[in-house]
């Protein structure tokens, strides 16, 4: 069938085969398919939707556009290999807590992840933020670190899942990224190339997330889980808050901070930070080892109690090339050249928050980028001192606005205050996990 047929038959909403997938998915990354025969099938694929199957298809079509990891190595002496996923949000650390956790539980979590751009921020930038650390690595040097220390955290390989960096080009400017079929398609080809026999995503769903409301969430969810399941590894999703920031820090550095204030069990370490890792953490050892959740979650809270999980992550960014005494010490971490108070423009509680311009605050101050060109600024981001739920008087301090750029700090300030809604009465509780899709 040539591409032509393959849009038509999309356009009825007819179901596309495996075959014609795979072709379509091979000859648009060798060039044959030109672009703008491909935005007229992603735009029908929006509007008709895509089955289980197709989804599915075009999964593993994508997955195997490029290298695909070979993890045999650290799997041959009956090693387990876990990869971890979150679509993303503002202050979203886990990734730093949850992998040394599952490290230290005895498992290999190597995982490939990018950079920020706009109000999210991006895992590498996060870790780039550590002193001589390095993401670029060889697949060679990718799976020793990985087989040595149970975990490595590197910048996605060159040539993994060629088709989404072309398909997701073409996306972004042909309106054609809001559709859970493409977007479940291209977070999971990412991941079934990485290589991982277990997977478990995170689907962040609020005012900061991509996925804003939770039935959207759910689908997403609901549509990656089955890929994975479908494509032979075993996937759930947990469904968690993104309608507040995650944690008080949102900025490159003041988040690996945070992160190893959680590592630590360090009282003053947000709440919230530490109740969805462990929660992560937690589902993920379940569903590798089975039994009961709660002797799960009790392994967990060991390895950080015990500082197993600590020495995990120092280990890692040792063998990175990064200075672990920026682990063990962050106060070693350099401070932006201005910290400067945000007080609270009234008295009241904290009842919500736009998280994504929060985010969008924290990017103005340095600590993002507008475009995939700009540079960060490791120090740069945004401190709350409240969050929804908390009572402020007028004048008290909101926030710490860090950044080197002072040229900057009025309209972060006014972009995060307009970020920020009080109110006189307390505000309902929202949950930090919202369901569990398996
Ligand atoms: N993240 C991805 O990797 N792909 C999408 O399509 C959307 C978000």
């Amino acid at each position: 069938m040539s591409i032509f047929e393959i849009i038509n038959k999309k356009k009825q909403g007819m179901e596309l085969t495996a075959q014609e997938i795979n072709t379509l998915i091979a000859d648009y990354t060798t060039g044959k398919i030109p672009d703008y025969q491909m935005s007229a099938l992603l735009m029908a694929i929006c509007l008709k939707g895509m089955t289980t199957r197709e989804t599915t298809g075009l999964t593993m079509a994508m997955a195997n556009s490029g290298d695909v990891m070979d993890l045999s190595s650290l799997t041959e002496k009956g090693g387990k290999t876990l990869d971890k996923h979150s679509t993303g949000g503002v202050g979203d650390k886990t990734t730093f807590i949850v992998s040394p956790i599952m490290a230290a539980l005895g498992y290999s979590i190597g995982k490939m992840s990018g950079r920020g751009l706009g109000h999210t921020g991006g895992t590498i930038d996060k870790l780039e933020s550590i002193p001589g650390l390095r993401t670029e690595l060889s697949t060679k040097e990718f799976l020793d670190i990985t087989a040595r220390h149970g975990l490595c955290i590197s910048g996605q390989s060159g040539n993994l899942v060629p088709a989404d960096k072309k398909m997701y080009a073409l996306r972004d400017v042909t309106a054609t990224v809001d559709s859970i079929p493409l977007i479940a398609a291209s977070i999971m080809s990412k991941k079934i190339a990485a290589g991982a026999e277990y997977i478990l995503l995170d689907v962040k769903t609020g005012s900061g997330a991509f996925m804003k409301d939770l039935e959207s969430a759910r689908e997403l969810a609901r549509a990656m889980v089955d890929i994975g399941n479908g494509c032979g590894r075993k996937t759930a999703a947990l469904i968690t808050d993104m309608s507040v920031p995650l944690g008080c820090a949102i900025g490159n550095s003041l988040e690996i901070i945070e992160a190893v204030q959680v590592l630590k069990c360090d009282p003053a370490a947000p709440a919230d930070i530490a109740e969805v890792s462990a929660s992560l953490a937690a589902h993920l050892l379940h569903m590798v080892e089975g039994g009961d959740l709660a002797a799960c979650r009790e392994k967990v809270e060991e390895v950080l109690r015990t500082g197993v999980a600590l020495a995990k992550f120092a280990d890692m960014v040792e063998a990175q090339g990064g200075d672990r005494k920026y682990i063990e010490d962050p106060t070693r971490f350099e401070n932006a050249k201005n910290i400067v108070p945000v007080k609270s423009p009234k008295s009241g509680f904290v009842s919500e928050m736009d998280t994504r311009g929060i985010g969008v605050a924290a990017m103005m101050l340095g600590a993002g980028r507008e475009t995939a060109e700009d540079t960060i600024c490791h120090s740069a981001g945004v401190y709350l001192y409240v969050k929804p739920g908390g009572y402020i008087k007028e004048g008290e301090m909101l926030a710490l606005l860090h950044t080197n750029n002072d040229k900057v700090l009025a309209a972060a300030e006014e972009k995060l205050l307009a970020s920020i809604k009080f109110s006189q009465s307390v505000p309902q509780e929202v949950p930090l996990i919202h369901a569990i899709v398996s």
